[in-house]
């Protein structure tokens, strides 16, 4: 069944109004979803993938769409992102990566941080999950277990394939967040939560409303690299931000995360200070992509084997650093 399930669409103007239909939804215990573009939910919803009766939409809400070079609304587009001369270059390549023309011009920053994880036991039509009983994430009441690792039923490893968040965490990103209790920010790295199915720390009634960047954004250089299937469109299998300032004898700070390999996207903090106190060109590279690659922990849940991706890991790593040594 492709068909759209049915749903009440709510079209706020303001945020407060926005959180206060939030406010009246969860008093009477009724379950909604919050939309930007749609790009993500609404294939999900056509996929009877947790489909909920009520869907508040942002699109109205002007207030969410501001962007500067240190402030991003979370209703900025990935085409005026991408486009903006305000975003910093290593978040232009990542933007301009993700996914199509077409989605890119719905699909928002706000629904890109907070995109569903992806498993292949999950993205699947109705039909096809029933034929296999059914996962744990959308269990439809039949208590089934983990597809990847089963005996357990408390945990979703699904996996978070989305390409702003490596590159944000890499900048500095604090994520800003509203609700009708008020508001709250935090390091964008602090933002996610392992089980796939909760994804982040947002309560009930909460969502994002901007990003913020540190005011020395432009001084740091880096890249960003892909793996995916092909480059016309698809989801990332692996994703590798590198961002540094450099010194005169080589980086004076350095940092690395990654995307698509685990349930959250991943800040290796360790692995970048270690490079950085023992810094020798090249080498430093070698032993820094294989540090990355032995702390992420794929499993076998998207395209691509678990082993196929960890080893592609150390080489986008080594490419995303190659700055890092040119004259
Ligand atoms: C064919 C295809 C290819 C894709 N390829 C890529 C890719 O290469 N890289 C990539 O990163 N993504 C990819 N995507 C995923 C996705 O479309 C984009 O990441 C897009 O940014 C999602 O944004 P949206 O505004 O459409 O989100 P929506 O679909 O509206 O929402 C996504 C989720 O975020 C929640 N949400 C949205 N905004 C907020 C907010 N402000 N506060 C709290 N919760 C919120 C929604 O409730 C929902 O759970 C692809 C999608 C498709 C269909
Ligand atoms: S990781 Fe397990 S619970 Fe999560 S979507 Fe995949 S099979 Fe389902």
């Amino acid at each position: 069944m492709m068909r759209m399930p049915p749903f009440k669409l709510h079209t706020p103007k303001t945020l407060n109004d926005a959180l206060n239909i939030a406010r009246e939804l969860s008093n009477e215990e009724i379950e909604f979803d919050w939309i930007a573009g749609g790009t993500d939910l609404l294939p999900n919803y056509k996929w009877h993938l947790n489909a909920k009766p009520h869907v508040i939409s942002l699109s109205g809400i002007s207030e969410l769409s501001k962007l500067n070079s240190n402030h991003i609304g979370a209703m900025v587009s990935l085409h005026d992102l991408a486009k903006s001369k305000y975003t910093h270059p290593v978040l232009v390549k990542a933007a301009d990566s993700i996914a199509s023309t077409l989605i890119r011009r719905s699909g928002t920053v706000g629904g890109n941080i907070c995109l569903d994880t992806r498993c292949y036991w999950f993205n699947q039509t109705e039909q096809w999950r029933e034929s296999i009983d059914w996962c744990h994430k959308c269990d439809c009441g039949t208590e089934a277990d983990c597809r990847v690792i089963p005996n357990q039923n408390t945990l979703c490893v699904a996996t978070y394939q989305a390409d702003l968040a490596p590159v944000l965490m890499c900048l500095g990103a604090t994520i800003h967040l509203a609700s009708v209790n008020g508001i709250r920010s935090m390091p964008l790295h602090n933002f996610f939560e392992l089980d796939g199915m909760t994804r982040n720390v947002l309560q009930h009634g909460e969502l994002v409303t901007h990003i913020t960047l540190p005011e020395d954004v432009n001084e740091w250089k880096g890249d960003y690299q892909k793996l995916r299937q092909r480059e016309s469109w698809d989801f990332p299998e692996a994703g590798v931000a590198a961002l540094w300032r450099m010194g005169t004898k080589g980086p004076t700070q350095l940092r690395i995360a990654t995307t698509g390999l685990e349930s959250i996207p991943g800040l290796h903090l360790e692995e970048a200070n270690n490079a950085i106190s023992k810094w020798n060109g090249s080498n430093t590279i070698d032993t820094l992509a294989d540090a990355i690659r032995k702390s992420v922990k794929p499993v076998q849940n998207t395209w691509y084997s678990p082993s196929y991706r960890k080893k592609m890991v150390k080489v986008l790593t080594k490419r995303a650093c190659a700055g890092l040594i040119e004259r």
